[in-house]
């Protein structure tokens, strides 16, 4: 995906793509910390990179997250944005409580999750989470969309 480097970063930073994820992307850098790594994962959702997602698991998780899994659940969802609720980390390891916004299909849904993340080979990878339970909420075309952006939902995230 060629992106203009003005482009808003889709893990919801309010930074330049360029000077956020995009660089983790592409391989120039490493995350410093949990949170720049659970917000690149974020971002790679949302480009479909589900190579970065896959190759951000720490290597024990590796076989029970294939890319194609990966794939198949960022093509069905429409990601809306990120909050980063806390975080926390020593050198070792870490974790990050977060709200993801996305659609799938006609719910709009929340995923809050308490992220653990480790350090394998001096790189900050992601292990696994808890999710809390949030209920989807289920909308219709003449809704006001979820997303808050003023508009129907037929006007704007709709299929
Ligand atoms: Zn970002
Ligand atoms: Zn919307």
């Amino acid at each position: 995906m060629i992106l203009p480097n003005t482009t808003q970063c889709f893990c919801s930073s309010g930074l330049n793509y360029a000077h956020c994820c995009e660089p983790l992307h592409i391989g120039s850098q490493q995350a410093a910390n949990p949170e720049q790594l659970m917000r690149s994962r974020y971002s790679a959702y949302v480009t479909k990179n589900a190579k970065y997602v896959y190759h951000t698991y720490a290597s024990e998780k590796k076989t029970e997250n294939p890319i194609k899994e990966i794939k198949d659940f960022a093509n069905s969802c429409r990601f809306v944005g990120l909050d980063v609720v806390s975080t926390n980390h020593d050198d070792s390891q870490g974790s990050v409580e977060f709200k993801a916004h996305y659609f799938y299909q006609n719910l709009y849904c929340e995923l809050h999750e308490h992220s653990r993340f480790i350090k394998e080979d001096d790189k900050w990878r992601y292990i696994d989470g808890t999710i809390l339970p949030v209920a989807d909420i289920k909308v219709s075309r003449n809704d006001n969309c979820p997303c808050g952006s003023g508009k129907k939902y037929k006007k704007c995230h709709s299929v």
